[in-house]
């Protein structure tokens, strides 16, 4: 095996020690099994790599994977986790008997597999379970990388949330979900007061850590399940799933309050802080543009108004 590649068995790994799974059967029928379970472990890794690169979704990978180790490995349900990408992915169900490995590829933890089945595995199938555990590594190593590219694409590098194009996305996805559910969903622009004047007065440096302090006031006010991006230069949307417009305006009026009584504290200087926002509702024929240009429009009438407010774009049916 190559010593950079690593499959490593973490703290209590199986649901018995190693050492005390027995394997009941006569020497020579077991020696005769074991031959033939490694000649078919060495001709399916090779399988099991190339078909793997037919995908660069980890989900879709450990599907393939459980389906391609199955035939040699039966088993019941499998698990694999990646905390730095926060992917949890389940195939199967539940069962009696578990093993588990930390994957690494030289000093590159690659996550964590669970394999699961009803019947206790012989120490002849783990050996061949860690050999065919090698052929996930390199696959799983590209779609990581593939996959952190994606994130960090979107994501803004300031704030290190979410930026414009992760918001386009999104929207798409959260119409659609709507609109299969039947619940509602909100949309909130929010923009810093007069902001030039911030930059002006106390540089460009200063500006930059008022937009992250910002970022993290607003989202100190959500809740699980609502989405903040940075759209803008300082500008900030917050989607709200399963929201309608009285919840919306409430978490609004809370972001809203929480910045002008919290100023921002940059580099020792106090620096007192607005915002202005404007809220819209989805509507049956909303388009994601439809819907943002509401929100804008009320962000427009909240300007007019003065600033510091939160304004509700008008719904289709009432009188302005
Ligand atoms: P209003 O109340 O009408 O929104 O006034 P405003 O000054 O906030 O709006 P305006 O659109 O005139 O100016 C936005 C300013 O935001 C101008 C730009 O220099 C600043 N800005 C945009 N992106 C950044 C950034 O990444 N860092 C800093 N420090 N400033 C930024
Ligand atoms: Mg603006
Ligand atoms: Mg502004």
């Amino acid at each position: 095996m190559n010593p950079a590649m690593q499959v490593t068995r973490p703290e209590a790994v199986m649901n018995k020690p190693l050492h005390q799974i027995a394997d009941h059967r006569g020497s020579s029928q077991r020696s005769a099994d074991n031959s033939v379970l490694r000649r078919q472990v060495a001709e399916k890794s090779l399988l099991i790599t190339r078909n793997l690169q037919a995908t660069l979704d980890p989900t879709r990978m450990i599907e393939l994977y459980s389906m391609e180790i199955g035939e040699i490995i039966v088993h019941q349900g499998m698990r694999y986790r990646n905390e730095d990408l926060d992917l949890d992915v389940k195939t199967g169900r539940q069962a009696r008997h578990s093993c588990s490995y930390n994957l690494a590829l030289g000093d590159e933890p690659l996550g964590k597999l669970t394999i699961r089945r009803d019947k206790r595995f012989s120490t002849a199938e783990i050996s061949a379970l860690e050999e065919l555990l090698i052929s996930l590594l390199y696959p799983m190593r590209n779609a990581l990388l593939y996959q952190d590219a994606l994130q960090l694409a979107q994501k803004d590098p300031l704030t290190g949330i979410c930026n414009r194009a992760a918001l386009d996305e999104m929207l798409q996805r959260e119409l659609s979900h709507s609109r299969r559910h039947g619940t509602s969903c909100s949309l909130l622009i929010l923009d810093i007061d007069h902001f030039k004047s911030i930059n002006d007065r106390y540089g460009h440096i200063i500006g930059d850590c008022a937009l992250k302090g910002i970022a993290s006031m607003a989202a100190a006010q959500m809740r699980d399940g609502d989405m903040l991006f940075r759209y803008g230069g300082e500008e900030f949307v917050v989607l709200m799933r399963d929201t309608g417009i009285k919840g919306a305006s409430l978490l609004a009026e809370r972001i809203r309050r929480h910045i002008e009584e919290h100023p921002c504290i940059c580099s020792g200087a106090e620096v007192d802080i607005t915002v202005s926002l404007g809220l819209s509702e989805l509507h049956g024929n909303d388009t994601p543009v439809s819907l943002f240009a509401r929100a804008d429009q009320a962000l427009y009438h909240a300007k007019k108004n003065g600033r510091n407010q939160v304004c509700v774009a008008a719904t289709e049916t009432s009188e302005e």
